[in-house]
């Protein structure tokens, strides 16, 4: 058994809320793995709904009546903030081992999101004492002053996928927190462990009031009970578009109606144009299509090669996908990892089988498991692929990129898009700028990137259209979420 698990700081067998650590109500146990080999390396607690109501309570209480949102200055949630990000960096090292074990990323990809995780605190913290107003002059009565105040939306829900525990943790609660409100925090069911490291860190700052932070784990019952819980006024969801519609449908049928963002699936498309490097290319349409192993919502899985280049680009495609390193995750040269879990495993073969026998694609390389233990599956590529085949147009969520047939014009390729069910993210690689330009403006894609992919910044919003979701992450849009104005209208010669 690896050392950080012998060495854990906290109780894995305890939740964190109200501000202390407590067993769970529930009886029911929930088998955390290591994709790599399938070994059980931890068992938490499955929560019930009884464990989500005193999570709320908690929360509601904090917020309500709490010093974090009714005594702390802006600047003090401010300093909270950092003092975690200093706390979370101090630790690094165990929770990087602890994200790689249970999450089967490769170590220097985890090292990379800690990077963001730690940055991302501190750059939400800068907005703690930026909440702003406006002061709308008076238009038909002088006398009436009119001007908005800006305030926490109170108690978030957050239910997260398990695809960048720690990351997407970070994407939600350091705008939720900055702008003072209070959090109920679901992580996947398959990756708990770097949540509790998180909520031990916030305990050992001393910063944060009692209730300000909760955990609850398990999965679609204590997720269904959170969504469903009265007391809470925003959920902010991350998973698939499924049960993305089944958390829109429930928090319209909730006593309170209360706001949602939803960040959902994708399918996001590439364009090589033929004065693209064909070299540089197709690595990097291989990193974008196998990052995280393809389990990311905005990996480039359709691919539109233009016909001049075709043939001379599948060779250089094949040979960046079989060059990636499968290995260890723990291992400095491994590149890619596994999938999370059986059920991903099963789906990704299936989804290979469907593009072989229903798609008749042709493989160009993968399509196997690979390393011979885990939930590991080889990067595959397909390449002929119709717009329309399934491999095409659903999302797998694993290595499996489609090349799609030769196309001839970018319009067409356009055309074509619009009809795409998903619009995360979108990727063109060319150094024409009449080119980049009608792409980026027509094409209705949260996300575009131009000769690169995957990037993304702390200040840059990140979202969707259409059935990738609504509401934004990153960004100042994203602190604004988690605020609503008031308007005061006070007369002022009364
Ligand atoms: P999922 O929909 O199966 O589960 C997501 C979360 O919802 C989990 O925590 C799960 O326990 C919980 N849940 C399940 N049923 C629920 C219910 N009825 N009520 C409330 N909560 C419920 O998704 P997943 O397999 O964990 O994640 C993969 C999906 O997430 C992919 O579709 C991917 O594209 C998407 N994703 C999107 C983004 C983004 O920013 N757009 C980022 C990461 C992942």
């Amino acid at each position: 058994m690896s050392s950080i698990l012998s060495r854990l700081p906290f109780d894995e067998t305890l939740i964190y809320i109200n501000g202390e650590w407590t067993k769970s109500q529930a009886s029911q146990t929930c088998r955390v793995e290591n994709p790599d080999t399938a070994e059980t390396i931890a068992t938490v607690p499955e929560c019930n709904a009884r464990d989500l109501d005193l999570a709320v309570q908690a929360a509601y209480s904090a917020f309500h009546d709490g010093p974090w949102v009714n005594e702390y200055s802006g600047a003090q949630r401010r300093d909270a903030l950092l003092a975690l990000a200093t706390a979370i960096e101090e630790s690094r090292q165990d929770i990087e081992e602890l994200e790689s074990l249970n999450t089967g990323k490769p170590i220097n990809d985890v090292r990379v999101e800690l990077d963001d995780t730690i940055d991302l605190f501190r750059f939400f913290a800068g907005y703690a004492d930026k909440v702003e107003g406006r002061h709308i002059a008076a238009q038909t009565n002088r006398n009436l002053e009119g001007y908005t105040v800006k305030v926490p939306v109170g108690v978030v829900g957050f239910i997260n996928a398990f695809n960048y525990p720690i990351c997407l943790l970070a994407w939600k609660v350091a705008p939720a927190l900055a702008a003072g409100c209070t959090v109920v925090f679901k992580p996947g069911p398959q990756t708990p462990l770097t949540t509790q490291y998180f909520a031990h860190l916030l305990h050992k700052t001393g910063r944060f009031p009692k209730g300000v932070f909760n955990v609850v784990l398990g999965g679609v019952g204590v997720g269904q009970a959170l969504v469903d819980h009265d007391l809470v006024d925003k959920i902010g969801f991350t998973g698939s578009v499924a049960t993305g519609k089944q958390v829109i449908r429930s928090t319209a049928s909730t006593r309170n109606v209360r706001c949602t963002s939803v960040e959902l699936g994708g399918k996001s498309p590439g364009v090589v144009m033929p004065d693209a490097d064909l070299d540089k290319t197709a690595k990097l349409v291989v990193s974008g299509c196998m990052a995280n192993a393809g389990m990311n919502c905005n990996a480039l899985t359709r691919l539109w090669v233009h016909r001049s280049i075709y043939d001379e680009f599948m060779p250089r495609l094949k040979a960046a996908a079989e060059a990636l390193v499968l290995s260890t995750p723990q291992d400095t040269a491994t590149e890619m990892g596994p999938l999370i879990d059986k059920r991903q495993y099963d789906r990704v073969l299936e989804y290979i089988r469907i593009g072989r026998d229903e798609d008749q694609a042709a493989l160009l390389t993968g399509g196997q498991p690979a390393l011979g233990r885990g939930y590991w599956i080889q990067p595959t590529v397909f390449y002929n692929v119709s717009p329309t085949a399934r491999i095409a147009t659903e999302e797998i969520f694993g290595p499996v990129l489609s090349v799609l047939e030769p196309f001839d014009e970018l319009d067409e390729v356009i055309a074509i898009e619009r009809k795409n069910e998903f619009g995360l993210a979108a990727g063109i690689f060319t150094r024409r700028h009449q080119d980049i330009a009608k792409f980026t403006r027509k094409l209705r894609s949260g996300t575009i990137w131009v000769n690169n992919y995957n990037a993304l910044y702390s200040y840059l919003p990140f979202g969707g259209f259409r059935n990738s979701g609504f509401g934004r992450e990153l960004g100042y849009e994203s602190f604004d979420g988690y605020l609503v104005p008031k308007s005061i209208i006070d007369d002022i010669s009364y």
